[in-house]
């Protein structure tokens, strides 16, 4: 037994639940817009012959994430193992009713729960964490005694700051560019390298949806993304640890059979229905990194001036071609599990195939050199929940979540 045999009868209360200390290296990696059918095509190909071992000595299991299926809340629903209604993040970017102001959502400030990391750092395990965006870094990171830096900042990174310093050198790569598949490269490439020198007993791992984005599952790049990350998960696997793989949501093209975005323009809908301005329409999927989707997503929120008829305007806009579902605050936030206060009076979604915009004036779609790929609705709820292990006394009837990966991994894995 190792010399954390002592620990293993320990165990770690998060947020209502239970984590059993690990008894080898847990690595969970979060595969940024990670539709189940990237990994199936992919191995249906040949390029990823990891993946495709684990047939027969892993897990294979499809999960549902969290709805808005977008990064951050669904990030913060895996480390602290909870839905948005309990840690608070539920977009990328909100109306903040107490500033009155439209800002990102990413200061921890916001976060109204602990992590899962944070709380075994605490209890005295080694917790790294990787992520390709800078953006996700200080929630992620929130209160964590251990080592936490981005791909995207790997240049400046200090011991102080990080955890850690010269994560270039580690990673054996140059500082890669935000737009690119080496983002998520570089993640994978210093945690392999941590977990051979350093051995930590908690890693997580997040990527980010570049290449989903710009292409299919199947397709030679996509294809190219999972061979990639099938030979660092072979590594992490190689090294002893246990591998747990989910992904913060899927991703679907919004165009039409040409190729078209298909978009429902909410705040001319409104414009014209109430009169102008007199809606506000946020859409959580807004965030700096633009060029992937124009901030185009399949979720929004909206703000009707007092007095507003909620059930007529729900009706009417749920009537309109591409919506797929309008609800008022109360009830979105009960089925989605959303802290209602940081809710409009209504939430959109849009089907698979189209997504929601406030006014053509406000999208800049010249940075889309593919037809348009994005997330956010319901549509792209399902993820893959994959380990390099079985699973024990996981009941076949239970809704599986991508936030009970933890819970999977350190409670039913062998
Ligand atoms: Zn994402």
């Amino acid at each position: 037994m190792s010399a954390a045999g002592a620990s293993h009868t320990k165990s770690i209360a998060v947020n209502g639940r239970s984590y059993r200390w690990p008894a080898r290296p847990l690595v969970v990696v979060c595969v940024d817009g990670c539709e189940p059918d990237y990994v199936n095509q992919a191995i249906a190909a040949g390029s990823a012959p990891w993946m495709a071992s684990l047939n027969g000595r892993g897990t294979c299991l499809t999960a549902d994430c969290v709805v808005p299926s977008f990064t951050n809340p669904n990030n913060l629903s895996i480390v602290t193992g909870a839905p948005p209604s309990v840690h608070g993040i539920c977009g990328n970017y909100f109306f903040d009713p107490d500033t009155r102001a439209e800002v990102m959502m990413n200061d921890p400030k916001y976060l109204r729960a602990g992590t899962i990391l944070a709380a075994f750092a605490d209890a005295g395990a080694r917790v790294t964490v990787i992520t390709a965006k800078d953006k996700l870094r200080a929630l992620l990171g929130h209160r964590l005694k251990g080592v936490c830096f981005s791909s995207e900042r790997a240049d400046q990174v200090t011991l102080a700051d990080n955890g850690i310093a010269d994560v270039l050198s580690l990673a054996g790569m140059p500082l890669p560019s935000v737009y690119s598949a080496a983002l998520s490269e570089f993640v994978f490439a210093a945690g392999c390298a941590l977990l051979e020198r350093d051995r930590p007993d908690i890693m997580y791992l997040s990527t980010t949806d570049y290449v989903q984005h710009k292409h299919a599952p199947g397709t030679p790049d996509a294809n190219a993304f999972y061979a990639m990350m099938s030979r660092y998960l072979g590594q992490l696997d190689a090294l002893g640890a246990t591998v747990a793989l989910t992904a913060d949501h899927g991703m679907n093209a919004k165009t039409d059979a040409a190729g078209r975005a298909q978009i429902v323009y909410l705040q001319d809908w409104f414009d014209a229905d109430l009169g102008a301005g007199r809606a506000r329409v946020i859409l959580p999927i807004t965030d700096p990194y633009v060029v992937h989707h124009g901030s185009l997503g399949s979720f929004a929120t909206c703000y009707l001036p007092p007095g507003a008829d909620v059930a007529a305007i729900c009706a009417r806009l749920a009537a309109v071609p591409g919506i797929e579902t309008v609800l008022p605050r109360a009830a979105a936030a009960a089925r989605f599990e959303l802290p209602p206060d940081r809710l409009g009076d209504v939430v959109v979604i849009s089907e698979r195939l189209t997504v929601l915009g406030t006014t053509p004036s406000r999208h800049d779609l010249s940075g889309l050199d593919a037809p348009l790929r994005s997330h956010g609705g319901v549509s792209e709820q399902k993820v893959p929940l994959v380990f390099n292990r079985p699973l024990q006394g996981v009941s076949a009837t239970r809704r599986l979540r991508n936030f009970d990966i933890f819970d999977l991994a350190l409670n039913h894995c062998e």
